[in-house]
């Protein structure tokens, strides 16, 4: 079964109204494929003004981040409804540095992704390990605790697409070896079959992220599970769209 290719662009914590409208003319300038699904998720200020500058169908807005519950007094966040509202359809979730800086467990990230996908949302859910993890030789453990949080109050994941984004590798530069990634994504995989299905397992997109950029996209091109990317730094200059014509 063919799963559609995914290129998501996470702009952090960057930009302004200015730069967030050359970036996103960088997409509309260009000959976008048709069959490549397009997220970007600015900050979430500039949420509505994405909206408006996007001119591209393939390509749709996300926010960075949702809180778990419904308009109220919870100062600083932002619900799902807000986020359509200014006309997104996407969310992050779980994204590592979150989860370090911010302190976000697996739980929390878990009641996240199941309230914005109730509330008419599609969520790139983010997992992955640490460096000391990673030598722990913990790397799938990490990331099946991490998927079985959702997993035990999430079991329709139509609308899920999963981020494979080792810590070490998110913004160092230091991507993960086609290889490596292939055989991660192959075995988040084969957890996913024991949890959600063979069939969801299947179907759900797992995508690379970590220092992806508009060279290294392409050697990832012959990996079986690794259905597309979640970049960073990269989506905020040109070669975003090669890393989105990486497949042709
Ligand atoms: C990210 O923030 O999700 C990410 C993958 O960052 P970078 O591409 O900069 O490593």
């Amino acid at each position: 079964m063919a799963r559609q290719f995914f290129v998501g662009g996470n702009f952090k914590m960057n930009g302004t109204k200015e730069s967030v409208k050359k970036i996103i003319g960088y997409l509309n300038d260009s000959d976008l494929p048709a069959q490549v699904e397009v997220v970007i998720a600015p900050p979430a200020l500039y949420l509505g003004l994405a909206v408006e500058v996007n001119t591209q169908k393939t390509v749709a807005i996300a926010a960075q981040n949702v809180f778990d519950k419904d308009a109220g007094a919870f100062t600083g966040e932002i619900c799902p409804a807000q986020v359509k509202d200014l006309g997104a359809t996407w969310t992050l979730t779980g994204h590592s540095e979150r989860r370090t800086i911010i302190k976000e467990s697996d739980e929390f990230v878990a009641n996240k992704t199941k309230f914005a996908l109730e509330q008419g949302l599609s969520v790139i859910l983010c997992i992955g390990e640490t460096l000391e993890e990673r030598k722990a030789g913990i790397t799938l453990d990490v990331c099946a605790r991490q998927l079985d949080a959702a997993s035990k109050i999430i079991s329709d994941w139509t609308n899920i697409v999963v981020a494979y984004e080792p810590v070490w590798a998110i913004g160092t530069g230091l991507a993960a070896t086609p290889d490596d990634a292939q055989e991660t994504h192959k075995a988040i995989r084969a957890h996913l079959a024991t949890t959600i299905g063979e069939k969801q397992a299947a179907e759900v997109r797992i995508l690379y992220g970590g220092s992806v950029n508009g060279k290294n996209a392409k050697e990832f091109k012959d990996k079986a599970d690794v259905d597309g990317f979640l970049v960073g730094g990269a989506s905020l200059k040109p070669e975003f769209v090669d890393i989105i014509k990486s497949r042709l």
